[in-house]
């Protein structure tokens, strides 16, 4: 029977496990296997050549038990509703994991924004904020940035909604520009978190890291910063692939090198010295750490048993369904869940909003020493729980969440 990949489904599933696992209150898994609400949006946006196109987008507030809902903002031409909702839930999890007083929210707009001028990309960016206006705010849901959108396209954002209130409001989205609000440290975050949690687990296996080999699929805000901080630990990158190809060198490429390719837009990392090959061969590599870097469902039951890595490290959102995570367990690989392995980003994003709040900036110590403090000690609580109950990380992640959710629900008397 083939695998349902509908991430929907999975994140049900994933908290369906660690729910029977805590025997918890079935209550608790009726409301958080579903949205609070979600709005579907359908804006018009005048193009380059005079006509008007019209887009769709979705924004789902998953759950706000422990606080306003939080979540990225995608572009991308695949996004659909489920997956929005997915993203979602998954966010509430997150949150709770890293101790941050967030519940979970997701957006996504079904777009190509590498097929749209920079004027197009602004009108689209303007026009889903307009759209979404009402639903969001500083103290209900509060957007970033995620695949394919950045922090001018959280600029124009910001402004727009802050234009509609006739309010400067940095506070209602985060991964801004620093001249506007945003955070030092912000772009680097999600990547920075990964890595506190890959030097964790390492130490915990006890394996050093210089020298380590690492794959990266995905070479963007994520794949690319968590990259260039474990070259800087000393690790080998072997390979890194983007949409347009994957390189591999297995005395390690140059990070320099990918750097430069990366932004010259006349090359791509294709170019960078090494041999080519596909992006499942990538994922498929003998190395030390695989970071997923890029979309869902990358590592299914068709390649989970070809998967080497010692460690998968996700930075990506669902890149594991749940047959491949039993084969990988059953195979002896690490996997550090998306729900741990990514959350610097929303940490790093809250922050972000403490400070626009306050209207107080830190300097980019204070955040990095608050990240890593968020981030090792989440990870030694969601060990601590696997041991305990001899389960997996991700099951353990969602375990960990549940129980501060489930208090929470009771504590406002929802359950
Ligand atoms: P990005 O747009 O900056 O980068 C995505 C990268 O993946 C690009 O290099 C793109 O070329 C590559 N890619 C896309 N599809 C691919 C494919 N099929 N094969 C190979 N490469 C492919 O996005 P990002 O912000 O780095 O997000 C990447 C992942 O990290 C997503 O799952 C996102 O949800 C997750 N994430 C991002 C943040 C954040 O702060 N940006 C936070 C948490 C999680």
């Amino acid at each position: 029977m083939k695998e349902n990949t509908n991430p929907y489904e999975i994140v049900k599933q994933q908290i369906q496990a660690a729910a029977e696992k805590l025997g918890l209150n079935d209550g608790v898994v009726q409301i958080l296997s579903r949205p609070m609400r979600v709005l579907s949006v359908s804006f018009p946006v005048k193009m380059d050549d005079g006509t008007i196109r019209v887009f769709d987008g979705y924004r789902s507030q998953h759950c706000d038990v422990l606080g306003p809902t939080k979540g990225g903002i995608r572009f991308h031409p695949d996004v659909t509703k489920d997956e929005v909702v997915a993203l979602s839930m998954w966010m509430t999890f997150k949150c709770s994991i890293v101790g941050v007083p967030y519940g979970g929210g997701k957006g996504g707009v079904i777009c190509d924004p590498r097929k749209l001028s920079e004027g197009e990309l602004e009108r689209v960016s303007r026009g889903f904020m307009e759209a979404i206006a009402s639903f969001v705010g500083p103290d209900k849901d509060i957007p970033a940035p995620d695949i394919y959108t950045n922090a001018q396209v959280m600029g124009w954002m910001m402004d727009t909604y802050s234009r509609i209130k006739q309010t400067y409001s940095p506070a209602v989205i985060t991964g801004k520009p620093l001249s506007i609000g945003g955070s030092r440290g912000r772009s680097e975050a999600t990547a920075r978190g990964c890595v506190f949690a890959i030097v964790e687990a390492m130490n915990q296996l006890g394996k050093p890291l210089a020298c380590a080999t690492v794959a990266v699929q995905g070479f963007g805000n994520a794949g690319r910063v968590a990259a260039n901080l474990l070259h800087e630990l000393g690790c080998k990158i072997v390979a890194v692939c983007d949409t347009t190809g994957a390189i591999y060198n297995p005395d390690g490429l140059s990070v320099e090198e990918l750097e430069h390719l990366k932004d010259d837009e006349h090359s791509t990392i294709n170019d960078c010295h090494g041999f080519s090959i596909t992006v499942d061969e990538l994922l498929e590599l003998d190395v030390d750490i695989l970071i997923p870097a890029a979309m869902e469902n990358c590592i299914t039951s068709e390649n989970a048993h070809r998967i080497q890595a010692r460690i998968v490290a996700e930075a990506a959102n669902g890149p594991t369904t749940p047959a491949a995570d039993r084969i990988l367990a059953a195979n002896d690989v690490l996997v550090i869940p998306d729900v741990l392995a990514n959350a610097g980003g929303v940490t790093v994003s809250y922050f972000e909003w403490v400070q626009n709040l306050m209207n107080f900036y830190w300097t980019e110590d204070d955040i990095n020493t608050k990240l890593h403090d968020a981030m090792v000690t989440a990870y030694r609580k969601v060990t601590d729980v696997a041991k305990e109950y001899d389960t997996d990380l991700r099951t353990a992640a969602f375990m960990t969440a549940l129980l501060q959710l489930a208090e929470a629900m009771e504590a406002r008397g929802w359950v």
